[in-house]
């Protein structure tokens, strides 16, 4: 048997698959970045799980399919309840395992984890409806049907928040689910598996398949009984979970990285353009929206600077858990050691570093300081890749359409932030900002019913409110006749 008690939280480790635990041959070790710790041994699955998994998944499938939205609904509201009864050990599991802050984890992650399912049960009961519409005396009738087995691949930087996100939609939809956490935070899926069978989600209708990704994953992917692929991580493996998707023909749901620029034209709010700013470390930097780049309007960037580098000072690292920090570890050795690496080559390439850029070694091996990087050469590494740590880069630029090409100088196209004074000038700006969510003003407002997704390499389709049931569903159109009726 594969227990751990972690944070006071007794988890089972193993498998969830058709409302049973499953153990496998093998098991990997699951590792804290707050201190190194071991946390728990967790189970390796690979092709054999996969196919149990997606097997559970597609026996269950016809009885939950068959289940009216209200009903799916009522049993989908029941797991929440049980969520929110659980906020606090789900908060303590999840900051134990991947280092974000336990406050945010309690106060607005978690509680997001319970509006996305009671959200998304709701959508599908009340808002999920077409008007009837005529063709030459015909009608139209536009519905949302149960399309089978949903594969959900995420990854860790916010597991449980980033996984109901899809499995809120697609059991309301009426789909069942695989679900594969990542294997550098795999606790709070294995928590969560257990709460909502205890509210009374039939066995089958939602499965956890435990492992790493080139295993685990890849056999999931690449399953030929399911009906979608939703998929959250980086492009390379995107690339592969394509690949994999191809062979079958199932439709994905991609939504990956981004190198989001922050531009802060010359007239904004230079007291909200550093507090913007400032927030862009947040988790570690571990965050695909993040606004990396700052991109600053000449006559204010001396200012800007200054204010920013003593804003920057000022954020308190260190373990996750205490209320008072901002910033915590980053998630694993080798994510730290990636994090350096592009520290280190844009070094090597000529920019500067103006604060920061190393390791926060009196806190221990997983923490890397805020760091700013100026003077970078134009389409070097530092500037056009994803780092996904506390690295943030300053460009100047002179006039509006500058900002523009540097704004949307990237294969990415997540998200944007704007700050400026005047709502002309955003307006013309964000016309032509190439991102799939664009902020002015304010960062990280986030509403379940907005379609949210990448452009270019960052995302394939967008998800939320209706995006989210286009992609789950099948969407079916009924045509009834004026002719032919004898009652
Ligand atoms: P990753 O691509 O390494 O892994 C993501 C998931 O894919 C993990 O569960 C992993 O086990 C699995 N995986 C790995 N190889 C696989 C394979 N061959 N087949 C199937 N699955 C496989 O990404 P990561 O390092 O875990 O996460 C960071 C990335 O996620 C960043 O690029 C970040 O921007 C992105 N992200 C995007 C969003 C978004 O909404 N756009 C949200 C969060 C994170």
């Amino acid at each position: 048997m594969l227990t751990a008690t972690v944070a006071g939280v007794q988890v089972d480790t193993r498998h969830w698959i058709g409302g049973e635990r499953v153990a496998s041959a093998q098991t990997f070790t699951d590792v804290s970045p707050i201190d190194g710790q071991v946390l728990a041994e967790v189970a390796r699955g690979g092709q054999a799980e996969a196919n149990a998994a997606v097997a559970a998944a597609v026996a269950a499938f016809p009885a939950w399919a068959r289940l009216s939205p209200a009903e799916r609904g009522a049993i989908l509201h029941r797991v929440a309840d049980n969520v929110e009864a659980h906020i606090e050990e789900l908060a303590q599991l999840e900051t134990t395992d991947n280092g974000s802050l336990l406050r945010s984890h309690r106060r607005g992650v978690m509680p997001r984890v319970v509006m996305n399912l009671r959200f998304f049960a709701d959508y599908a009961m009340e808002r999920l409806q077409y008007p009837v519409f005529e063709t030459r005396g015909h009608s139209n009738h536009v519905s949302w049907d149960p399309s089978g087995v949903a594969a959900i691949i995420t990854p860790w930087n916010a597991p449980l928040m980033l996984a109901t996100w899809r499995i809120g939609p697609a059991l309301a939809a009426g789909d069942t689910v695989v679900l594969k956490p990542p294997e550098w935070a795999p606790l709070t899926a294995s928590y969560f598996a257990e709460l909502a069978h205890e509210a009374g989600l039939p066995a089958g209708v939602f499965n956890v398949l435990q492992g790493f990704g080139p295993e685990a994953g890849a056999a999931l992917a690449g399953h030929p009984d399911i009906a979608r692929i939703c998929f959250t991580g980086s492009v390379p493996t995107a690339k592969k979970v394509a690949h994999a998707a191809a062979e079958n023909l199932v439709p994905c749901s991609f939504e990956l990285g981004g190198k989001s620029p922050t531009v802060i034209l010359d007239d904004a709010d230079l007291d909200l353009a550093v507090d913007l700013a400032v927030e862009q470390y947040d988790n570690a930097g571990q965050v695909c929206l993040a606004g990396t780049r700052l991109l600053v309007q000449r006559g204010i960037a001396e200012a800007f600077a200054a204010r920013f580098a003593a804003r920057a000072a000022e954020i308190r690292q260190g373990d996750p858990r205490d209320e008072a920090t901002q910033i915590g570890p980053n998630i694993h050795l080798d994510h730290v050691a990636r994090v350096e690496g592009f520290v280190m080559r844009a070094r090597e390439q000529g920019a500067r570093v103006v604060f920061g850029g190393a390791r926060n070694t009196d806190l221990g091996t997983h923490y890397f300081h805020p760091t700013l990087i100026v003077d970078a050469e134009a389409g070097s590494e530092i500037l056009t890749q994803e780092v996904f740590g506390p690295v943030l880069t300053m460009q100047i630029f002179d006039t509006d359409d500058e900002g523009l090409a540097l704004a949307n100088g990237t294969e990415f196209g997540l998200a944007a932030c704007v700050v400026t004074g005047s709502r002309a000038r955003a307006e013309s700006f964000c016309k032509h900002l190439v991102a799939g969510t664009i902020w002015v003003n304010c960062f990280f407002v986030r509403d379940l019913a907005a379609p949210f997704g990448g452009s270019r390499k960052s995302g394939i389709g967008r998800e939320g409110g209706i995006w989210s049931f286009d992609f789950y569903a099948d969407v079916k159109n009924t045509v009834y006749s004026p002719n032919g009726w004898r009652e």
